[in-house]
């Protein structure tokens, strides 16, 4: 497993840094995000200190799998019947603050549109 010691959510996973977790197995931590953006706002994360999407190779494809495959069992565990969206941030210009590779899942009362 690849941490960095400087990276927020590694501090996060490893419980260094304090967060309101939902979920947590062998390959993610889920927690909510801390200035929710909706009614429920969460952040899927890897324990694998991965920084983007651009640093993906064919080695954590069952990973990304597992990541899509749960976000509608979180889903439906936070009561959102109804639907909910994805986001993933990748890069400075794709508003990536956050350098560790993560799943926003949203959802609640305000989601509409286009999803931009
Ligand atoms: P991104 O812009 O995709 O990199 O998203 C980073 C997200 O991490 C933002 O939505 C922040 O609100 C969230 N965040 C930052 N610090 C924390 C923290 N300590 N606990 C939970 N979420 C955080
Ligand atoms: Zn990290």
């Amino acid at each position: 497993m690849i941490t960095d010691p400087d990276c927020l959510f590694c501090k996060i996973i490893a419980g260094k840094t304090p967060s309101e977790q939902v979920h947590s197995d062998e390959q993610v931590v889920v927690f909510k995000d801390i200035n929710p953006k909706a009614p429920i706002h969460l952040l899927i994360v890897p324990r694998d200190h991965i920084i983007s999407l651009n640093e993906l190779s064919v080695r954590h494809d069952g990973l990304m799998g597992h990541m899509i495959r749960l976000l509608p069992k979180l889903a439906k565990e936070q009561g959102l019947n109804n639907g909910f969206r994805t986001i993933i941030n990748t890069g400075p210009a794709g508003g990536q603050i956050v350098f560790h590779l993560h799943i926003h899942l949203l959802g609640g009362s305000g989601l509409g549109g286009t999803g931009f």
